[in-house]
């Protein structure tokens, strides 16, 4: 409980703050930035690694994005404008990007010669050993192993000669957890999944199992059998079960009953569905702005609430309707109503730069979900192409005309389902964003922004900085000040734009 922050929020109590409204006041630091943890909540039973989550926008996040946000240590909401089977697909391609399990493995047969494995791995420049042996069917018949090539008796000439018959095997769709399990049990360098057959549908290979299995890789954000996290966004009501029942199929860890009024019946239907007919899967649900609506949410068992109405870079809302509230306020009152229940706040839309994360943070937020900063990356599905000498990315709101005529999704997001092309209200625009490199790279300046920030505020941790952050509220000068000014920027920085 922060009482600071509720007596500065306090002090504006019919007035909506934004990011640009406030400056955090720094505290006393008895620590260096790289001493701070970055890992938050992402709901109300799951955590994350660091607090940033990518849109669930056409333009944001099919596959590439959430592998590559689950790898920097957050996640990927892959968006709803897809076909039911191609959102269930991006989906299967995240879950099945770390499996360390080789689907196609190179086999060689029994009456090969020794020396033809031996070309054909120059040839091929395979830098492994450990190769499956099959007979003249191609059912698995041995195993080569290193040892075996260097141990061979020099009358040997044939595979068989040399190779370890009647192999350690497991079933198709062994996890990696299961597999790292029985070969440091068996002490074998390769397991190869065998069909009723007996032929090869996969191999593991202990050297990638035993790295993602004993967390060699501490950034990644994986589920319980190392394979990385990823969320898909759904509808409300019920026109969305079968999808839904399709990405639980392909293993989804998350969905969120994403719309743009979330304290609204048919969300609230559907998150109540998802808790209680899919218990395995975090339910988030929005989009919301008040402290009310966060607690209707909570109360259908959601167990995160996406926050933002108004404030995203291509969004037209708060103009076609007059609705909306300035996101920091939205944060705070949705984050104050959830105190003590655990619930996680999801801060959406509306960030612009690394600055603008601690502030959501402080004001209650665990997490932000990025569209605009994401959109002008490599990984991004955004078509990529060239004005004026530059590159950019295509950006469009989920309610931009091009959007709802494009996508189911887009439509029930701003319940226009029935609407004839005609009669279309948009509530977003179509734009480009300046091309930005990797997501790898956005997010090494986003989190190290974030890290200064934390030693700034004199907080440890992301919870600390909810506990204790303080804002200054900032005049027209101030925000001024707070740029750069009275310069003429001749580079440009990783991390600013002006
Ligand atoms: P950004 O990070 O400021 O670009 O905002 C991204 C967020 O804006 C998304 O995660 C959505 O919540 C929201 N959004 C996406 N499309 C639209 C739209 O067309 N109108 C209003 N809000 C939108």
């Amino acid at each position: 409980m922060n009482n600071y922050m509720d007596e500065f929020m306090g002090a504006f109590p019919f007035e909506g703050l934004t990011y640009d409204d406030v400056t955090l006041v720094t505290q006393y630091a008895d620590f260096l930035p790289d001493d701070t943890s970055l890992e938050t909540k992402f709901t109300a039973r799951t955590k994350m690694k660091i607090p940033f989550m990518s849109a669930a926008m056409d333009t944001v996040t099919e596959a590439p994005m959430a592998i590559a946000m689950a790898l920097a240590g957050g996640i990927g909401c892959i968006h709803k404008n897809l076909e039911e089977d191609d959102q269930a697909k991006e989906v299967a391609k995240v879950k099945g990007y770390l499996n360390g399990l080789i689907d196609a493995p190179v086999c060689f047969h029994e009456n090969d010669d020794i020396s033809f494995l031996r070309s054909e791995k120059r040839r091929m420049g395979l830098k492994f050993n450990g190769f499956p042996v099959l007979d003249d069917q191609d059912r698995l018949v041995g195993m080569i192993t290193s040892s075996d090539m260097r141990f061979a008796p020099m009358e040997a000439k044939k595979l068989k000669d040399v190779m370890q018959p009647s192999p350690i095997t497991a079933a198709p769709g062994t996890d990696l957890k299961t597999a790292y399990d029985l070969m440091r049990e068996a002490k074998v360098g390769k397991l190869p999944l065998i069909d009723k057959e007996g032929h090869v549908v996969g191999l593991y290979s202990f050297t990638d199992v035993q790295r993602l299995a004993e967390n060699q890789h501490p950034t990644y954000n994986c589920d319980d059998k190392f394979r990385l996290r990823v969320c898909a966004s759904v509808s409300g009501g019920k026109g969305d079960i079968s999808r839904l029942e399709k990405l639980a199929a392909a293993g989804v860890d998350a969905v969120v009953v994403d719309s743009a009024h979330g304290h609204s019946k048919g969300i609230m239907d559907m998150t109540k569905y998802i808790v209680n007919n899919f218990p395995k899967i975090d339910v988030i649900a929005g989009n919301i702005a008040t402290g009310e609506a966060a607690k209707a949410l909570a109360e259908c068992g959601a167990h995160a609430v996406k926050v933002g109405i108004g404030p995203g870079s291509i969004c037209t809302t708060r103009v076609v309707c007059g609705v909306g509230i300035p996101q920091l306020t939205a944060v705070y009152n949705a984050a104050k109503a959830l105190r003590g229940s655990g619930v996680a706040v999801i801060a959406d839309g509306g960030i612009k730069l690394s600055g603008d994360v601690p502030k959501a943070l402080a004001a209650g937020a665990d997490s932000v979900m990025l569209g605009s900063v994401l959109a002008g990356t490599e990984e991004s599905p955004g078509e990529k192409i060239y004005a004026n000498g530059r590159k950019y990315v295509v950006y469009r709101g989920m309610g931009s005309m091009a959007a709802l005529k494009n996508g189911k999704g887009s439509r029930a997001r701003y319940f226009q389902d029935n609407e004839s092309e005609d009669d279309l209200v948009p509530q977003g625009i179509e734009g480009m964003v300046p091309y930005s490199g990797h997501v790898k790279s956005i997010m090494t300046q986003f989190c190290g922004g974030l890290r200064a920030s934390l030693g700034y505020c004199g907080a440890k941790t992301v919870a600390e900085l909810q506990e204790k952050g303080k804002f200054y509220r900032v005049t027209t000068n101030g925000l001024k000040e707070a740029r750069p000014h009275d310069i003429t920027i001749t580079k440009e920085a990783p991390n600013y734009r002006a």
